[in-house]
C-alpha cells in the first residue's frame, strides 16, 4: 500500500480546524472528486474515497483524537491497542458515510448543476433517537420506534396526477427539471443553470392533481419500526435501517433511517470504549486480613479473593467483563475495579475499644493515652476484650 496522506493535508484543513471547517472542506473536496462528476476517473475516485475516510476521522471526536495522537497507526489493525474504531457507525462501510453526508447534502435543498437532476436518486435519510439503559447496551435490545413515512398514494400510483389523466412534460425545462439562462455581469456573460420553477425540478406538470395526496404522490403513514441495537453500542453511536427514510426520486431507493443511541448513565459502572470502570468499597478489616469479596460486574457478583494487605485505590483488571465489542460480542473488554477502603463514621463503644487495642498492639499509641477521651462520649465500662488484643 502506498503511503498514506496526513488526513488534514487531504482535506486541507489546518490542524486547529473547526468540526464546521472539517466538515465545509470535506463537502469541498468530495463534491469536487465525486464519480458522478467525474465517470470513469480512477484518480477521482481515489481522491474522493481518501477523502471520506479522513472525514470519517477528523468529524468524530473521539478518532481524530486518537489519530492526533498516533496517527495512521491509531487506526491499524492491531495497532493502537485494542478498540482502535471506537465509534464506528454500526452497520456502515464506506458507502454509508457518503450516503450520510450526501443524504443531507442532497437533501438539504441542492439546487442547479447537476446534470442528472432527473435521474434516479435516493431519498433523504431520515433521523430518529432513542434512549436505552447501560444495561441493554451492554446486551443488546431490540427498541420499536413509531415514525411518520411518506409512501407511495396507492390511489395514483406515486404519479401525483388524477386517475385517468397524467402528469405532463413541463412546457419550460421540457422536461429537464432545470432551466439555463444567462446573465450580464461585470465578468461578462455568466452562464447560470438553475432548478425549473414551474416544476421544482421534476420535469413534469400535474394539470389535475389527485385528491388523495393533493398531488405528491406521497401519504404519510405512521410505522412501527423495529430497531435491532447491538451488543455493544455506545451513547452518540447510531444504528442504520436501511431504505426506511424519505422515498427515492425518480424511481431511486429509499433513503435511511439513522437512530442515534443515547445511553442512560449507569449509577455504578462507567464506560470508556469497550472497558469498564468502577469504584468497590471494601472494609478496614478485609483491606488488612484479605477475604474472598464480591464484586459488581455487569454479569452479576464476581467473587474475588482479596489479598491481605490490600491498600486503598488498588485496581484490579477483569478481563473479559467489559463491554461486548460491536464486531464480535464474544470479544469483551476489561472491567477495571478500584478498591477503596472504607473508613467507618460512626462506631459504637466495642468498636472503638477494639480498634484503641489494635492502635496499641500496632505501638501506635502509648497505654495511657488510651484513657483521654471527649468528656461527651459514654464511657462504658466493660472489660471485653479486643479482636486485636493479644
Ligand atoms: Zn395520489
Ligand atoms: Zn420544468
Amino acid at each position: 500500500m502506498a503511503e498514506k496522506r496526513d488526513y488534514y493535508e487531504v482535506l486541507g484543513v489546518d490542524k486547529n480546524a473547526s468540526e464546521t471547517e472539517i466538515k465545509r472542506a470535506y463537502r469541498k473536496v468530495a463534491k469536487k472528486y465525486h464519480p458522478d462528476m467525474n465517470p470513469g476517473d480512477k484518480e477521482a475516485e481515489e481522491k474522493f474515497k481518501e477523502a471520506a475516510e479522513a472525514y470519517e476521522v477528523l468529524s468524530d471526536p473521539e478518532k481524530k483524537s486518537k489519530y492526533d495522537q498516533f496517527g495512521h497507526a491509531a487506526f491499524e489493525q492491531g495497532g493502537g491497542g485494542a478498540g482502535g474504531f471506537g465509534g464506528f457507525d454500526f452497520g456502515g462501510d464506506m458507502g454509508d458515510i457518503f450516503g450520510d453526508i450526501f443524504g443531507d447534502f442532497f437533501g438539504g435543498g441542492r439546487r442547479g448543476g447537476d446534470a442528472r437532476r432527473n435521474g434516479p436518486r435516493q431519498g433523504a435519510n431520515l433521523r430518529a433517537g432513542v434512549r436505552i439503559t447501560f444495561d441493554d447496551a451492554i446486551r443488546g435490545v431490540d427498541k420499536e420506534l413509531e415514525i411518520t413515512l411518506k409512501e407511495e398514494c396507492k390511489t395514483c400510483n406515486g404519479s401525483g396526477a388524477k386517475p385517468g389523466t397524467s402528469p405532463e412534460t413541463c412546457p419550460k425545462c421540457k422536461g429537464t427539471g432545470q432551466v439555463v439562462f444567462t446573465q450580464q455581469s461585470m465578468f461578462g456573460t455568466v452562464r447560470n443553470v438553475q432548478t425549473c420553477p414551474d416544476c421544482n425540478g421534476s420535469g413534469q406538470i400535474i394539470r389535475n392533481k389527485c385528491s388523495d395526496c393533493s398531488g405528491t404522490g406521497y401519504i404519510k403513514v405512521r410505522k412501527r419500526i423495529k430497531v435491532p441495537i447491538p451488543a455493544g453500542i455506545d451513547n452518540g453511536q447510531s444504528v442504520r435501517i436501511r431504505e426506511k427514510g424519505e422515498p427515492g426520486i425518480n424511481g431511486g431507493p429509499r433513503g435511511d433511517l439513522l437512530v442515534n443511541v443515547t445511553v442512560s448513565r449507569h449509577p455504578k459502572f462507567q464506560r470508556q470504549e469497550y472497558d469498564i470502570y468502577s469504584t468497590e468499597p471494601i472494609t478496614f478489616a478485609q483491606a488488612a486480613l484479605g477475604g474472598t469479596i464480591k464484586i459488581d460486574t455487569v454479569d452479576g457478583p464476581y467473587e474475588y479473593t482479596l489479598k491481605p494487605g490490600t491498600q486503598t485505590d488498588t485496581t484490579i483488571r477483569l478481563k473479559g467483563k467489559g463491554v461486548p465489542t460491536l464486531r464480535n460480542r464474544n470479544i469483551r473488554g476489561t472491567h477495571i475495579v478500584k478498591f477503596v477502603v472504607q473508613v467507618p463514621e460512626k462506631m459504637n463503644a466495642a468498636q472503638k475499644e477494639a480498634l484503641r487495642n489494635f492502635q496499641e498492639a500496632m505501638g501506635e499509641v502509648a497505654p495511657s493515652e488510651k484513657k483521654e477521651e471527649a468528656p461527651h462520649e459514654k464511657h462504658e465500662k466493660h472489660k471485653k476484650k479486643g479482636f486485636f488484643k493479644k
